[in-house]
């Protein structure tokens, strides 16, 4: 069979090859032509791009050498396509790494290639453990309950049913997508390139636009569910009430309520939450705001029956869901009032609106390994760079209530030049929109300008003093200002802190794991937890992403380990796995350790939705990709107490 990556066959004309070559990234397409023809050399002499920055795909090239590579192109495509579009031998590792290393501009360090192999599958082959067909019998006796239809909980339902274990994915919503089901506010798109912001192994030729809107990512997994006959297994508008352990039997007995209110149990010899970090909205309290007459709903649960067309919009919080909700109904709205507390660092992204040309699309269908190297490029300025640029010198002389380190002084300062370079010389509007505290140190949003410029617009104004009451029909502020309002959109994120909440898990002897943690969730790897056996989670406690990455990309990591400790249960006949305590309370006090050295966790970020109320973090990971990756990569027995 074709490998998949190897491209489909085809028949274009030099004509139309020559316009498809005016849109691809030059210096991925150069990569595809080593591919086509074998010959390293294409990439050992002069043409090679200058630099790489994120989410910048076309290569620093001068255009002299772009048009040289588009005329090579042009003439190995043809022949490649004149000869049938021959699937192309593998390329051995080490010519690979230099190829990674020619397209990022510098050297891969050797311990990222393995990594960057598999999840690229670079080599044409997947590299994902198989299970053993010889204990089928024995898997089919091993039902799982998945909670959780999210991307997460959609992929362990794929790697369970390929290795034939029966399972059940129950989800609260009616449809698939987690996060993209439920957000499907004005604006809302992913904040991470599409070509990576996927399955590794369901790559897309098809986004119509490089950071894709709600829709079209719901509609992708939709795609995935189908293509991988999941639905069948998937209770939908089922709600998981908590789940209890028995040790006598060796099982988990999950309690579900169905939409018409339905009580039942179900059970697993295993179960995987799949919850989640982020779906539980959070709506602060105001004095007086169920005396308003107007509709007024969070972010996450749009009602779209609302029409704002000419009315007065007060919208509450504006973290990384109102920045793009303010911008896209500001035109609409007779007058937007964004009452925001803390002002948000952006990172300059011009092409975050912009659409996937034809040409591309044809690339990633057609040229060999294009759409890989092309995940391959859009990963590697996130992976890993973010979080040393994220580490706090102790020795930083300058003012650390506004940066940590010296890097992090010169983000403080580029940032703050995109900024005002949008708003021109108005005083009033820079001290509001300027954060005072240190880049990077909440979420930090991808801007194309379009927040600024709803901001500068006449019927939109940011309030930065804080709310004191809310009346039938306005936002009243702590300076007794009347904001007059017909609808509220609160935009004020969600209960991030508390772990798998609001459901009851008990463990062994009756532990209750809300109990357990308090504020302070953990788990082994962000997988496991002793006390609570054959219990895994994805994005658990630890594993957030603030540094870089791809959630999928670490959901992957995590069922991969979660695959692999199922085999060993059913392949060793065992009951039950869990983690040693030591491993558990060494992993959480090293995580605990490291992310005091980041900047999420200092003092100057008041705000954020990563610490409890103690200032602490449990979500986040402080952890390198390349560690996680390969930590996650083979579950080590010695680490459990399995029975
Ligand atoms: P968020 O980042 O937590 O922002 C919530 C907003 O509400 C902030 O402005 C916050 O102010 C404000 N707020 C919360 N409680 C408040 C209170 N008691 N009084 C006054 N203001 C209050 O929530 P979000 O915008 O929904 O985003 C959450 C996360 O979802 C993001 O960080 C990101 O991980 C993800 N997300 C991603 C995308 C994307 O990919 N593009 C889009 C949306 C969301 P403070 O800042 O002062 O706390």
């Amino acid at each position: 069979m074709r490998n998949p990556h190897a491209g489909l066959a085809f028949t274009t004309s030099d004509e139309e090859i020559s316009a498809v070559l005016q849109d691809v990234s030059i210096p991925t397409l150069m990569l595809s032509l080593v591919h086509m023809t074998g010959d390293p050399e294409l990439i050992r002499g002069h043409l090679k791009p200058a630099g790489l920055f994120l989410n910048e795909v076309q290569g620093y090239m001068t255009e002299g050498d772009k048009a040289e590579v588009r005329r090579l192109a042009l003439e190995i495509i043809g022949n490649y396509r004149d000869q049938g579009c021959p699937e192309p031998a593998p390329i051995p590792t080490e010519l690979l790494h230099e190829m990674m290393s020619w397209l990022v501009v510098e050297d891969v360090p050797d311990e990222y290639v393995p990594m960057l192999v598999e999840e690229m599958e670079l080599d044409g082959t997947s590299q994902r453990p198989a299970p053993d067909p010889a204990a089928a019998a024995a898997r089919e006796a091993f039902p799982v309950v998945v909670i959780g239809c999210g991307q997460s909980g959609l992929l362990a339902g794929i790697r369970l049913k390929e290795a034939g274990i029966p399972f059940t994915i129950v989800e609260k919503n009616a449809g698939v997508g987690g996060t993209w089901w439920e957000n499907s506010y004005p604006g809302a798109r992913v904040d991470v390139g599409n070509h990576f912001y996927c399955y590794s192994f369901e790559p897309s030729d098809r986004w119509s636009e490089f950071f894709a809107q709600q829709p079209e990512l719901q509609a992708y997994f939709q795609g995935v569910m189908t293509k991988h006959g999941i639905e069948p297994h998937i209770r939908w508008e089922t709600e998981v009430l908590g789940a209890e352990w028995d040790d006598g039997s060796a099982t988990w007995s999950v309690r579900v309520r169905g939409a018409d209110g339905t009580e039942e149990t179900l059970t697993g010899r295993a179960v995987i939450s799949a919850v989640g970090q982020l779906n539980r909205p959070s709506i602060p309290e105001i004095t007086g705001q169920e005396t308003f007459d107007g509709p007024a709903f969070h972010s996450a649960r749009w009602d779209h029956d609302v029409d704002l067309t000419g009315k007065r919009v007060a919208m509450i919080g504006a973290g990384a869901s109102g920045f793009q909700i303010g911008p896209t109904i500001a035109p609409d709205v007779e007058q937007l009032t964004v009452f925001q507390r803390t002002a948000q660092w952006m990172f300059p992204n011009p092409n975050y609106h912009e659409h996937v040309g034809p040409g591309v699309q044809w690339a990633l269908r057609h040229l060999p390994f294009y759409g890989r190297w092309y995940r391959f490029l859009i990963f590697w300025p996130g992976c890993d760079k973010g979080l040393e640029a994220a580490r706090v010198d102790p020795d930083y002389q300058g003012d650390q209530q506004v940066a940590i380190s010296e890097m992090n002084d010169f983000a403080r300062q580029m940032f703050t030049e995109w900024i005002t370079s949008q708003i021109g010389d108005d005083p009033g509007l820079i001290a509001k929109v300027v954060p005072d505290y240190p880049a990077t140190g909440k979420r930090t949003l991808q801007d194309n300008g379009s927040w600024l410029r709803a901001l500068t617009r006449d019927n939109v104004e940011l309030v930065r003093t804080g709310i004191d009451y809310i009346e039938p029909d306005a936002v009243v502020t702590v300076d007794g200002t009347r904001y007059e309002a017909d609808i509220i959109v609160y935009a004020t994120g969600f209960h991030a802190t508390r772990a798998l909440w609001p459901m009851a898990i008990t463990g062994r002897d009756g532990v209750d794991l809300r109990e357990l943690w308090g504020e302070r969730p953990a788990a082994y790897l962000g997988i496991t937890v002793p006390g609570f056996p054959n219990l895994f989670c994805m994005y658990g406690p630890g594993t957030n992403l603030a540094h870089g990455g791809s959630l999928i990309f670490h959901s992957e990591c995590q069922m991969r380990y979660i695959s692999q400790c199922i085999d060993a249960l059913i392949d060793g006949d065992h009951r039950s796995m869990e983690p040693l305590q030591a491993k558990y309370d060494d992993w959480h006090n090293r995580t605990q350790a490291e992310i005091k050295t980041l900047v999420w966790a200092q003092p100057s970020v008041k705000h954020s939705f990563f610490k409890n109320s103690h200032g602490e973090i449990h979500g986040l990971s402080p952890w390198r990709i390349v560690d996680y990756w390969s930590w996650t990569h083979t579950p080590d027995p010695a680490d459990f107490t399995i029975t």
